[in-house]
C-alpha cells in the first residue's frame, strides 16, 4: 500500500501559486524541449502553428517529378549500397518500372539502410533533380509503404521545432491535442458571424490540416480566414488585458487638481508666442485629465520640436497651483538642464520653486536639494531618471512628467512612495510611436498628439554624402559660418566603447581645430562635467562658438534656433529614430537648415533603407512607421517593463484592421461584462496573465 502523502500547504502569507495548466502527456525530456518551444500545455501545442506545408496528398511519376518543387514520389528499391568515396554515402536505385531515380544519403543510420533493402516500396518526398546517373533526390523524407497505401488527405504541416524533436513526433503531440481538446469557441456565435470569422476549432484545424486544394497563398500570406480568425483571438487577448488594466486604473485613487487658471493663464500671457491649436488640445485634454480624482497615465507624443516642453509646463503648473508637487524627468543630464533652464526662465517670474538635481551637485547640496524636495519646499524638482532613482521622497508628489517614453519604470516607483493615491503621470515622447503600435501594446495608456509644429519652421533639407567627399562638406561649413550660421558636426556613434567614443570625439576636436583656424569650435561630451557642459552649450547659445563637435549627447531637446547646419559622421550607424532627433536640432529657425549625412561605404542593406528613408521623409510618425517595418515592434517595446504579451500571429502593419476590430470588441465585451471575457484570456494567456506596471 502506498502511503499517501499530505498535499504541500503554501508558505504562510504567500498566496497558492496560481493553477498550472500543464496537461502535457509527455515525459520529462519531452517536456523540456517542448518548453524551448514556448509550448507547456496541450493548448500551446494547438496554437503551435505550422510555418508551412507540404503536398503528399498526391503522387507524381517519376517520369514528371523534375519540376523543381518538391514532390511525392513512390518506386520500388533496385539496389541499396554503402559508398566509401569520395566520402560515406548511402546511395539507393529505385524505378517505378518506367523511370529509374537515385537516391543519396550522406548522413544515415544502419536501420535506414535495412529500411531500403532490394524489393522495398518506398514513398519519397522531396526535390528531384537531374544527377550524375539520371534522376536523384538528396536526403528525402522516405517511408516504407505496402502497394496502394492510402494517400494523406490534407497537406502535410512542417512546424517550428528544436533540437531533438523530430516534425514527426512533434506533429504526433499536436495530433494528439487536437484530438483530445475540447476545442469549444470562447466567443460568442454574434461576434464572428459580424466579422465573418469561422469558429475557433474550424479554424485551428485547418491550419494543421489544410485540404489540398486550398489556396496556398492565403496560407502562407497568413490572410486566410483561419488565419484571421486565429490573429483576431490574439489581439483580442492582448486588447482585453489592456483595456483592463486601463479601468483597474480608474479605480484607483489620485488627487484631483482643477485648472484654477492662476498660474497657467499667466505664463501664457508672458509668452512672447501663440500656442499652437495642437498644443491648446493637448493641453485642453490633459488638463481636464488632471481634474480627475484618479491617475492620469498619457502618453504626449509630438515630433521633435513641436512644442511638448510647454505643454509639459502647463501640466506643472495646474498641479502647482493646487498645492501639489512636479517631478520632471528626463534620459540625460544636458535634456534635464536643458528643461531646467526652460522652465525656471518660464516659471520662476511667476514665483514658482524649481529645482534642479544635477549629477554633479555635491553631497551637501544634494542633502538640501533633496531636503526641500521632501518637505514640499520645491514645487517642481527636474533631474535625471536616474537621479530620481535613489531614494527621492516627495512630500506631496501630484504628477510625475517623464520625457522620453522610455523608462516607465522610475515613475512607477515614485508613485509608490505616495499615500493612498498615486500620482499622475504624464509621458511625452519624441519618437513616435506608429498608430498601430500605440493602439495595441500601448492600449492602456492615453495618448495625444501634437500633430502641428509652430508657425514659421523651414522644413530641413537632408543631403547623402560619401565620407570621400568630405571637402565639399568643409566648404560648406566654412561658407555657412561666414554669413553668422553656426554648425553641429556630430561625432560617430561607437557602440563597443565608451571610452573609442571619446577618444574619437577629442581627435574630431582638434581636427575641427585645425581644419578652421578662423572658426570658434566647441565641444561637447557625454563625460563632461556638467557645469562644464553647461558652460558649452551657454556660449554655442550666445554664439561665441560656430561650430560645435558633439557626441549624440545633443540627440535629445537642444534648442540652438541659429544652428542650421549639421554634419553626422557614419550616419550609417545610428538607427532611424536617433537620425530623426538628431536633424531636429537643426531647422529651429526660419532660416533654412541642412543636415549632411556623411556615410561610409560599405553599406549593408539595412543602412540603406534607414538612409533611403530619412532622406525621404520628414515626418517623424512616417519615419517611426517605416523604422516599425523594417525593425518590428521589439525595438520600442524593449522599452516598455511590463508583461505585455508579444504577439505570435498577427502583424502590426498588415493586421491593421483585425486591431481596430479586435479593440471595438474589447470594449463592447468589457462594457457588457461578457463572460466571454475571462474564457477568452485564459485561453490566451492562461496562467500567464500579466499585469502591466505602466
Ligand atoms: P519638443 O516637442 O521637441 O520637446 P520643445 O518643447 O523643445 O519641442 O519646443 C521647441 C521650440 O519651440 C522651443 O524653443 C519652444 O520654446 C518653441 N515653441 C514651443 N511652442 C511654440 C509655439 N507655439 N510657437 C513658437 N514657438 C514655440
Ligand atoms: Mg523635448
Amino acid at each position: 500500500m502506498a502511503a499517501s502523502r499530505p498535499p504541500r500547504a503554501a508558505p504562510a502569507g504567500e498566496p497558492a501559486a496560481p493553477p498550472r495548466r500543464d496537461d502535457l502527456v509527455a515525459g520529462p525530456s519531452v517536456r523540456a524541449k517542448l518548453a524551448k518551444l514556448g509550448i507547456h500545455s496541450r493548448l500551446d501545442l494547438v496554437l503551435h502553428l505550422p510555418l508551412r506545408y507540404e503536398d503528399e496528398t498526391k503522387l507524381t511519376q517519376l517520369a514528371d517529378a523534375g519540376t523543381g518543387e518538391p514532390v511525392l514520389v513512390e518506386a520500388d528499391v533496385v539496389d541499396c549500397e554503402v559508398k566509401y568515396r569520395p566520402r560515406r554515402t548511402l546511395v539507393v536505385k529505385l524505378t517505378d518500372g518506367k523511370s529509374d531515380l537515385w537516391v543519396r544519403f550522406l548522413n544515415f543510420y544502419p536501420s535506414q539502410v535495412k529500411q531500403m533493402a532490394p524489393g522495398r516500396r518506398l514513398r519519397l518526398f522531396g526535390e528531384v533533380r537531374p544527377g550524375f546517373f539520371g534522376a536523384e533526390m538528396v536526403h528525402p523524407k522516405v517511408r516504407v509503404v505496402e502497394p496502394g497505401a492510402p494517400l494523406a488527405s490534407s497537406l502535410t504541416p512542417v512546424y517550428p521545432t528544436t533540437a531533438g524533436m523530430s516534425q514527426a513526433n512533434l506533429r504526433g503531440f499536436i495530433e494528439h491535442a487536437l484530438d483530445t481538446l475540447l476545442l469549444d469557441d470562447t466567443l460568442e456565435h454574434a461576434l464572428l458571424e459580424r466579422l465573418a470569422l469561422g469558429s475557433f476549432r474550424d479554424s485551428v484545424l485547418f491550419l494543421h490540416r489544410p485540404p489540398p486544394d486550398v489556396d496556398a497563398a492565403s496560407l502562407d500570406g497568413r490572410t486566410h480566414p483561419a488565419w484571421r480568425r486565429l490573429k483576431f483571438d490574439e489581439l483580442l487577448a492582448q486588447q482585453l488585458a489592456m483595456r483592463i488594466a486601463y479601468r483597474e486604473r480608474r479605480g484607483k485613487s489620485a488627487p484631483r487638481m482643477p485648472d484654477g487658471h492662476t498660474l497657467t493663464n499667466a505664463l501664457v500671457k508672458s509668452l512672447p508666442f501663440a500656442l499652437t491649436r495642437a498644443q491648446k488640445k493637448a493641453w485642453a485634454t490633459i488638463a481636464h485629465d488632471l481634474a480627475q480624482p484618479h491617475p492620469m497615465r498619457r502618453l504626449l507624443q509630438g515630433d521633435v520640436g513641436s512644442g511638448k516642453t510647454l505643454v509639459a509646463a502647463l501640466a506643472a503648473l495646474q498641479a502647482i497651483e493646487n498645492g501639489w508637487q512636479v517631478a520632471l524627468m528626463a534620459p540625460t543630464e544636458i535634456l534635464a538642464e536643458q528643461h531646467y533652464l526652460k522652465l525656471s526662465h518660464w516659471l520662476e517670474p511667476l514665483g514658482v520653486k524649481v529645482s534642479w538635481l544635477a549629477g554633479g551637485l555635491k553631497a551637501r547640496a544634494k542633502r538640501a536639494a533633496v531636503e526641500a524636495i521632501g518637505k514640499g519646499e520645491t514645487q517642481l524638482a527636474i533631474g535625471t531618471h536616474a537621479l530620481f532613482q535613489d531614494d527621492v521622497g516627495f512630500g506631496r508628489l501630484g504628477l510625475a512628467i517623464v520625457d522620453e517614453q522610455h523608462r516607465f519604470g522610475v515613475a512607477q516607483r515614485l508613485a509608490l512612495t505616495g499615500k493612498g493615491t498615486e500620482p499622475h503621470q504624464l509621458m511625452m515622447s519624441a519618437t513616435p510611436i506608429p498608430r498601430t503600435l500605440s493602439m495595441s501594446y500601448y492600449a492602456d495608456l492615453d495618448v495625444s498628439v501634437i500633430d502641428e509644429l509652430p508657425p514659421g519652421r523651414t522644413p530641413v533639407v537632408t543631403k547623402l554624402v560619401d565620407e570621400s567627399r568630405r571637402d565639399e562638406v568643409i566648404r560648406r561649413i566654412r561658407a555657412s559660418c561666414a554669413e553668422g550660421a553656426q554648425a553641429y558636426w556630430v561625432c560617430p556613434l561607437i557602440e563597443e566603447s565608451e571610452t573609442l567614443q571619446l577618444k574619437t570625439a577629442l581627435e574630431t576636436f582638434e581636427t575641427m581645430k585645425a581644419t578652421f583656424p578662423d572658426l570658434a569650435v566647441g565641444l561637447v561630451h557625454g563625460r563632461m562635467k556638467p557645469d562644464e557642459k553647461a558652460r558649452v552649450m551657454a556660449d554655442f547659445k550666445a554664439r561665441r562658438v560656430q561650430l560645435l563637435v558633439a557626441t549624440t549627447v545633443i540627440e535629445v531637446g537642444v534648442d540652438v534656433p541659429n544652428a542650421t547646419l549639421m554634419v553626422i559622421e557614419h550616419a550609417e550607424r545610428m538607427g532611424l529614430a536617433q537620425l530623426h532627433q538628431l536633424r531636429g536640432r537643426v531647422g529651429r529657425g526660419t532660416a533654412r537648415s541642412l543636415a549632411i549625412l556623411l556615410y561610409h561605404q560599405p553599406l549593408s542593406e539595412t543602412a540603406r533603407e534607414r538612409l533611403r528613408i530619412i532622406y525621404g521623409n520628414t515626418d517623424g510618425f512616417e519615419i517611426a512607421r517605416q523604422d516599425l517595418l523594417l525593425r518590428g515592434p521589439g525595438e520600442y517595446l524593449g522599452a516598455r517593463q511590463s508583461g505585455a504579451p508579444l504577439l505570435r500571429f498577427a502583424d502590426l502593419e498588415r493586421d491593421a484592421d483585425l486591431i481596430e476590430l479586435a479593440r471595438e470588441a474589447a470594449d463592447t465585451m468589457i462594457t457588457e461584462r461578457s463572460h466571454a471575457v475571462e474564457r477568452h484570456l485564459d485561453r490566451w494567456l492562461g496562467h500567464r496573465q500579466f499585469y502591466l506596471k505602466a
